[in-house]
């Protein structure tokens, strides 16, 4: 690593969050979730992926999921890599093997998309609630026995202490729960958002918050709803066999006639509610394939975390160069982001060649820069706004801001149209299996009004 300017503070990078947080590791019991981080453990968890069962399974929570959440969310994976991984399983002949695990991949990528054309909107209600209650009927208040899993209902107190002990809940488990806080309990979705993101290893305002607008029906036709047969199907006993409603009052056996006619005041939204999101914002969204920037003299790289990887692109363009990463003091405490997914940024971070600091982003790169007579910064695209205003602050300082991109996912010919994820995938599924974009599929006639469920459990 290149010798250290005088102005610099030492480097933060061998040294552990437990230090530097003192207050989360305080409060938090859990320092360390389900995943290690790094790029060694990506690369081993990505080895024992079974894609070919998963399209049979997944929905069971038995079922082979690949729990490589946690990486793609921080870039120590690409969704192109672990999708070349998942087609490596399939013979040339026969990818359709793995489509369903590659459809899948193809959810994170719709969502990120979403995610940076909308912004900070995405904590909004994209659309009104179908549940014929209007959104002033959800509480902002987050219940603390569903936190603290005190509810009784077995099932609900297990997910709640999986989430902060571990960090990672199965997708069916995410639906079942979300189902439960924002129907169940009349909590606005935005709550249960936040309690995810903080605890989760992959907790992203853009895959989650999208799932939780899915969940409470403010970015789809209806709402979801769950039963008590629904949950033994993919679940087995393992929660009914020792919970104290099981005989009486389970909350959930029920039909989903009965349940509806409970929790709801109708199928369609309360009268004058609307929502946020003008759905022709998403309608074409232009293609722009991404260029590879020259690489130039006086430049330092910013490692920031949504690609916390070796194989980082503005790292590899620049391997000699100063390469910096900043705790996001701001954004950690915003999020209060828990001891566990510390520990996970911190372990992707030791493998890195960069400096660690601390503070305000913007004014810490730019310090960084200065330091090193730098007018550039190099650095890899991220979604959030957050980034954006950070990206403006180093510009306005008078650097200039070179964004290195990672092989992308899936190619289109035409703009792209990202009002609901079926029409997306259309576009750009023929290039997610490795084969040149092709023009958009002809639309197949919906059977229901809005998002499909069809790719969700
Ligand atoms: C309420 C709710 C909240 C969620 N919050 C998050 C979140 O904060 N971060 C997050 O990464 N995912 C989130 N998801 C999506 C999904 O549940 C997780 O990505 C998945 O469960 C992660 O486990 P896995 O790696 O074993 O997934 P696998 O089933 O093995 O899938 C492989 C990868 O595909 C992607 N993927 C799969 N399903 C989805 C999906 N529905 N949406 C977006 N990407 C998907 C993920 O990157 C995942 O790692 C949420 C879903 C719901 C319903």
């Amino acid at each position: 690593m290149p010798k250290l300017p005088a102005s610099l503070p030492a480097s933060l990078r061998d040294v552990p969050p437990a230090e530097l947080f003192l207050d989360v590791f305080a409060r938090d019991l859990q320092h360390r979730g389900f995943a290690r981080g790094g790029r060694d453990a990506a690369l081993q968890a990505l080895a024992v992926i079974d894609p070919v069962t998963y399209g049979r399974d997944r929905s069971h929570l038995d079922g082979h999921v690949s729990r490589l959440s946690p990486y793609l969310r921080h870039g120590v994976l690409t969704l192109a890599e672990v999708r070349d991984a998942a087609l490596a399983h399939a013979p040339d002949t026969a990818p359709s093997r793995v489509w369903k695990y590659v459809n899948e991949l193809s959810w994170r990528d719709y969502s990120v998309r979403v995610y940076a054309e909308v912004g900070d909107l995405i904590w909004q209600d994209f659309e009104p609630y179908k549940t014929g209650l209007p959104a002033s009927v959800y509480s902002h208040e987050f219940p603390a026995d569903i936190d603290e899993g005190t509810t009784g209902a077995a099932c609900i107190d297990s997910w709640s202490q999986d989430l902060r002990e571990t960090g990672y809940l199965h997708n069916h488990i995410r639906m079942w729960l979300a189902s439960y806080v924002v129907h169940h309990r009349r909590v606005w979705w935005q709550g249960g958002a936040s309690w995810f993101i903080t605890h989760l290893l992959d907790g992203d305002p853009s895959s989650n918050n999208l799932g939780w607008q899915w969940v409470a029906s403010t970015w789809r036709a209806y709402p979801y709803l769950w039963n008590r047969g629904n949950l033994v199907k993919y679940a087995g006993e393992r929660y009914c066999a020792s919970c104290p409603l099981a005989d009486a009052g389970c909350p959930f056996d029920a039909t989903y006639a009965a349940l509806s006619e409970r929790l709801f005041e109708g199928r369609e939204a309360a009268p004058g509610e609307s929502g946020h999101l003008d759905p022709a914002s998403l309608k074409a969204v232009p293609w722009e394939p991404s260029s590879t920037p020259e690489t130039v003299p006086g430049v330092v790289v910013w490692v920031h975390g949504d690609r916390l990887s070796p194989t980082n692109e503005a790292l590899a363009a620049y391997p000699e160069g100063p390469a910096v990463f900043v705790w996001d003091d701001e954004l950690l405490k915003e999020w209060t982001v828990s001891a566990k997914r510390q520990t996970f940024i911190h372990e992707c971070v030791q493998e890195l060649p960069v400096h660690v600091l601390r503070g305000d982003v913007a004014a810490e790169v730019i310090r960084f820069a200065r330091a090193h007579g730098a007018n550039t910064v190099a650095t890899t695209p991220s979604p959030s706004p957050r980034f954006r205003a950070i990206v403006t602050a180093l510009e306005a300082a008078g650097l200039t801001v070179q964004l290195w991109a990672e092989p992308v996912f899936g190619e289109s010919l035409t703009p792209l149209d990202l009002r609901v994820h079926s029409d997306y995938w259309r576009q750009i599924s023929a290039s997610a299996f490795g084969k040149d974009p092709a023009p958009p599929k002809p639309k197949r006639p919906r059977t229901k009004k809005g998002q499909s469920a069809k790719t969700k459990t």
